[in-house]
């Protein structure tokens, strides 16, 4: 709605201004995907392949869906736009829309809206620190605090199955205790058993195996590597065992971002991870790759919860009224006129009357008004009222628009001046207050 816009505005800029700092270029993803892509690339075992599509049929019986997340769509675009060609990493980033029919409640809609980076071609470790570096900023840059850094390792297809056996035969000894969807997830996917959210199955969960200590070698460097970046850059991670994210590409690292005064499982405010498989899964070459995706509709509920200024885009200092149908007639060229001399003006054409006209100028805080009447509109002139001021001359309209801004200029002068002047008022009663209870 119109009255969010400067938030999503000011989270939009950041996301953009970091994807061009740190060279990713904007891809645009269709809403409507096949819906085997995300089954073969998501998975079939996740929730939200499993339960939380929008999928349907077309008119010519092929099964389509709305786009459950980004980055199936991003590697399907990877492998039919020829990127496979292009220097590497490929760095794409995108944002928009994602649809999951869950349970609608505060922070999880069923239409909802994410942005996301992808780097697809580099495996080196330093690419997820990065990763991790351009979410942190943007936050930083949204002046959202204490964002939390969740951070695990699932390893690969080289010593998660050795893995996954110990996982299962620990489960399958306890497996009275599991709720309903863990004991089928025991059978289909039991790496999800470990982000159960069910009281039960956290207890179960807490003494399991753990991923990190059943890492290959490469997977353990790969980690020591991406954790001494972090460190090199400041970043403080919490090791989470459990973390093992809900999609089923995910190899090697996989994080999440929480928001700290609220660390429930609903207020992730993004996650990623490494996806090594994926190009191959969906019919690529061997090609590692890493990225992550944020939800904007949550983020922007936690800069309402911090009273987090939004963007306010400049609001116009002109106003342009008109009096009679000459004018009228006159004022949609006037006003293109001006705009296109780099004046924003507001106006109200809609109405006739002067005096609602400057009620509404007065309301909108303009600084000058510029008035068409019948002779101003006949004779190519203009009366410019200044309303500081108060005062009032006419003149050619061509003159205008230079006037105008040597005023505007003038305006923004004395404000910047009145401000300083303010400024060190407060300042020295500052110190003077300081001194006087120093004395005390
Ligand atoms: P995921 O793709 O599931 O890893 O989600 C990434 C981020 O998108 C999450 O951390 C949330 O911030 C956001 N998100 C996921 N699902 C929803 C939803 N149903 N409604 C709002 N935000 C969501």
């Amino acid at each position: 709605m119109p009255a969010d816009q400067p938030y999503w505005q000011k989270l939009r800029k950041s996301v953009e201004k970091i994807a061009i700092d740190y060279n990713y270029q904007r891809i645009d993803l269709p809403i409507l995907e096949f819906t085997e892509l995300f089954e073969r690339g998501t998975g079939e075992s996740t929730d939200i392949v499993d339960k939380e599509m929008f999928k349907f049929k077309t008119r010519g019986k092929e099964d389509v869906c709305l786009r459950p997340e980004g980055t199936p769509s991003v590697v399907r675009a990877y492998l039919q736009h020829g990127m496979r060609s292009w220097p590497k990493p490929v760095k794409l980033s995108y944002s928009g829309p994602m649809y999951r029919y869950d349970r609608p409640q505060e922070g999880r809609y069923r239409e909802f809206f994410q942005f996301g980076f992808e780097a697809i071609g580099e495996q080196d470790a330093i690419l997820d620190a990065q990763m991790i570096q351009m979410a942190m900023q943007i936050f930083r840059k949204l002046k959202i605090k204490n964002v939390s850094l969740h951070l695990n390792s699932i390893g690969c297809n080289e010593c998660r199955p050795s893995y996954n056996k110990l996982l299962i035969s620990y489960l399958n000894n306890r497996k009275k205790s599991l709720c309903m969807d863990c004991k089928r997830r025991l059978k289909t996917n039991p790496l999800r058993v470990l982000d159960c959210k069910e009281e039960k199955c956290t207890q179960v969960v807490s003494q399991a195996p753990q991923t990190v200590d059943h890492l290959c070698d490469d997977c353990k460097s790969h980690f020591t590597s991406l954790l001494e970046y972090l460190d090199e850059i400041e970043i403080p991670y919490s090791l989470r065992p459990q973390l093992v994210r809900g999609l089923d590409y995910y190899t090697k690292t996989v994080f999440e971002f929480f928001a700290k005064d609220d660390e429930g499982a609903q207020a992730a405010l993004g996650g990623g991870g490494r996806y090594d498989y994926l190009v191959e899964k969906l019919g690529g070459p061997n090609t590692p790759a890493v990225g992550f995706a944020c939800g904007m509709d949550r983020l922007i509920n936690v800069m309402k919860k911090n009273d987090i200024n939004p963007y306010y885009p400049p609001k116009p200092k002109i106003y342009l009224a008109q009096l009679g149908d000459t004018a009228k007639k006159k004022s949609l060229k006037i006003f293109e006129e001006l705009e296109k001399s780099g004046i924003m003006v507001a106006e109200s054409f809609g109405r006739g009357n002067l005096r609602t006209q400057l009620s509404q100028a007065n309301k909108l805080k303009a600084e000058i008004v510029l008035i068409i009447g019948q002779r101003e509109a006949l004779d190519g002139t203009v009366i410019l009222k200044d309303m500081n001021s108060g005062g009032q001359e006419t003149m050619p309209f061509n003159k205008t628009i230079k006037e105008v801004k040597k005023r505007l200029k003038k305006n923004a002068e004395m404000a910047k001046k009145l401000a300083l002047q303010q400024a060190k008022k407060k300042d020295k009663q500052r110190k003077k207050s300081g001194n006087r209870k120093k004395k005390k």
